[in-house]
């Protein structure tokens, strides 16, 4: 869910992130100002604005003319109570397992879950269009770069919410991160592409989209994109979910099973978890050290917005 910013004076704001003082923070509180959520929207949007991360360094671009390109658009941002039972929910079989770490077992005071949705820039998605059996070299710098830089805002937005003085882990980018159920070893088993938090389930779970076919997440400014997510001591009021299905958004077209250049997805089997990831390997051999595909999230109803709504902006 999107959340406009309230008029706190940035001072105000900006002597809170910078303070740990207890006091000025229930002074701030006692002012009636919900200023929590504005604490760290405001901040981070900034930081993806203006972070060079953000943005292909000249050293590194694939072609001259992609020196400076943006990766990731302005962002959504959802919240969900630590305790949510939908969180319990994760660790049966067949949606992620037992092996998912509900956000107590990462945080044992967690009050908050944090989890925002960065959309690919217009740029890097009809780069993407336009070619749809290899990924654009601008999808692969958003893929790859894109990628480094989501681990910047993780480290930026655990690192604010310290200096707030309150315990934050995001745990993508935690120790204790495991990205394959220990128990399964068959590439070809579903349960092999597990990991013990899967920042897709936790944007659900806050209110920002429900899952397509192609199982990606649809929010409202599309399914083009990457998700981050940080859990918290402080308390964030939880947005509601404007679903109730997992699948609501999703009209289910079939456009992306078409555009699959591995035949990965399907109407009927929905998404074959080894076919995709034996393509997007395929790409790296062409493309090391990048890689990636995203045909499934370009040229699609859901590439930038809910089908059938106005995109978000
Ligand atoms: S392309 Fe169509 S079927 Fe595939 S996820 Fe989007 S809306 Fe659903
Ligand atoms: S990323 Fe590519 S290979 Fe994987 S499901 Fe999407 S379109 Fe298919």
């Amino acid at each position: 869910m999107v959340c406009s910013p309230l008029p706190i004076p940035q001072n105000i704001l900006q002597n809170f992130i910078k303070s740990p003082c207890p006091l000025l923070r229930v002074m701030i509180i006692l002012m009636g100002v919900n200023m929590e959520k504005l604490f760290p929207e405001t901040a981070l949007r900034d930081f993806i604005n203006t972070n060079s991360g953000n943005f292909v360094k000249k050293e590194i671009a694939l072609r001259p003319d992609l020196a400076g390109m943006r990766i990731f658009a302005e962002p959504l941002f959802g919240f969900a109570a630590a305790e949510d039972p939908y969180f319990a929910e994760l660790k049966k079989p067949g949606i992620i397992g037992a092996h998912f770490k509900a956000p107590r077992e990462w945080l044992p005071e967690a009050k908050t879950v944090i989890s925002l949705f960065l959309p690919f820039t217009e740029t890097v998605k009809s780069a993407n269009r336009r070619d749809m059996s290899w990924p654009a070299t601008e999808w692969l710098h958003a893929r790859v770069e894109g990628q480094e830089f989501q681990d910047e805002i993780c480290k930026y937005t655990v690192k604010l919410l310290k200096d707030g003085g309150f315990d934050a882990v995001s745990p993508m980018v935690d120790p204790g991160f495991a990205r394959v159920s220990p128990s399964i070893t068959d590439k070809t088993e579903q349960g092999f592409y597990t990991s013990n938090w899967s920042e897709r389930h936790i944007a659900y779970a806050c209110g920002l989209g429900t899952f397509g076919l192609s199982k990606g997440l649809i929010t409202a400014k599309g399914i083009a994109g990457r998700y981050i997510s940080v859990i918290t001591t402080a308390f964030f009021e939880p947005d509601k979910r404007p679903y109730t299905g997992i699948y609501d958004y999703c009209n289910n077209c079939g456009v992306c099973a078409k555009n699959c250049p591995a035949g990965a997805i399907s109407p009927e089997k929905g998404k074959i978890h080894y076919l995709c990831s034996d393509f997007v390997e395929s790409t790296r051999e062409k493309h090391r050290p990048r890689f990636g595909c995203g045909k499934c999230q370009v040229k699609v109803p859901c590439e930038s917005g809910i089908p059938g709504r106005i995109a978000a902006q």
